[in-house]
């Protein structure tokens, strides 16, 4: 009687974790993807789906006055900001190619910062930018700022601004699931690895594994096509970015091996403007001390399957 009790407990637990896994497989802009809330039979157990972490809402900061910034100023005049990010990295810089709608960690963090700097982040207009022209929109002005898993160099820094860092990741490896022979960095002479040109990793895998044969392409989504159908044997980048591809195809993709760099993340400005690099530090202390920048983790990055980290300090130089 009891084992019988026990069992179709069990069964239930079951149904309602099967549910709650389904819910959670959706594209990552998805907001409403409870696959498994409707299993009301369950005890207790329909809340689980539902429980997706939301995102916060912005509150547009009043009297803002940053006219020693040229950028703001200008943006200020316009009415909105243009900002820079990635639209192919899930949980991180997406854009649903559906709805148009962008979503992810960075994407959020553009926006905290435009309501901080007194501006409608719903207002933002985003320009999708490739890692290898980040700097010349920044300095050409193409962008106000640059939100998009941008690593913070003392190379970069002699031609943009860095505010920041606001999250740390490290290069890690991306492989087929069935991959045997790839698990760490120690695997990979005589193989293809793919990255982004202009980026840290492929930068990385050329100066220091020289019996690697480098594959760039303007995309880590490219790197991806080729990782699937076998034309590389590994993707490279920071892991931050890699197990949100692994987290949506997690039949076909694994992230192995332990991160062999520090990517510290910026947001990246034109580099005279100092008054905006202050402005940008001051909102992401003063966001991530009230719990903002959390919040945000929990509803965007933290879904790929990484535990939220501590929030970075900031740098200021
Ligand atoms: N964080 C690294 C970089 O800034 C790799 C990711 C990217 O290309 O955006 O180069």
């Amino acid at each position: 009687m009891n084992l019988r009790k026990s069992i179709a407990i069990a069964g239930i637990s079951a149904l309602a974790l099967l549910g709650t896994a389904c819910g959670k497989d959706g594209t990552p802009s998805s907001d409403n993807n409870n696959g498994g809330a409707s299993g009301g039979g369950a005890p207790g157990g329909s809340n689980t789906a539902s429980a997706k972490p939301q995102l916060p809402t912005y509150t547009v900061k009043e009297g803002v006055d940053l006219s020693a910034s040229k950028t703001w100023k200008t943006a200020k005049d316009r009415g909105h900001l243009v900002v820079g990010v990635k639209d192919d990295q899930p949980f991180l810089g997406y854009q649903d190619p559906a709805t148009k709608e962008r979503s992810g960690f960075d994407v959020e963090i553009a926006r905290m910062v435009s309501a901080e700097l007194g501006l409608d982040p719903k207002k933002i207009e985003f320009k999708t930018i490739a890692s290898v022209n980040r700097e010349t929109a920044i300095q050409r002005g193409d962008v106000d700022y640059y939100v998009g898993t941008y690593s913070i160099t003392d190379k970069r820094k002699e031609q943009i601004g860095f505010a920041g860092p606001y999250y740390i990741s490290g290069q890690s490896l991306l492989v087929q699931k069935n991959n045997t022979s790839i698990n760490s960095k120690d695997d990979l002479k005589g193989k293809k690895v793919c990255s982004a040109k202009g980026s840290t990793p492929i930068q990385k895998i050329k100066n220091e594994f020289p019996e690697t044969t480098p594959v760039e392409y303007d995309t880590y989504s490219l790197c991806l096509d080729n990782l699937l159908s076998g034309q590389v044997d590994a993707v490279t980048t920071d892991e931050a970015i890699l197990k949100g591809y692994a987290a949506k195809d997690p039949d076909k993709l694994k992230v192995v091996g332990a991160n062999f760099s520090e990517e510290k993340y910026g947001i990246g400005l034109p580099k005279d403007d100092a008054a905006l690099r202050a402005a940008v530090n001051d909102a992401l202390d003063a966001k991530g001390a009230d719990g903002t920048w959390l919040a945000i983790y929990d509803a965007t990055l933290g879904l790929s399957g990484s535990p939220a980290p501590a929030v970075p300090a900031v740098e200021r130089y």
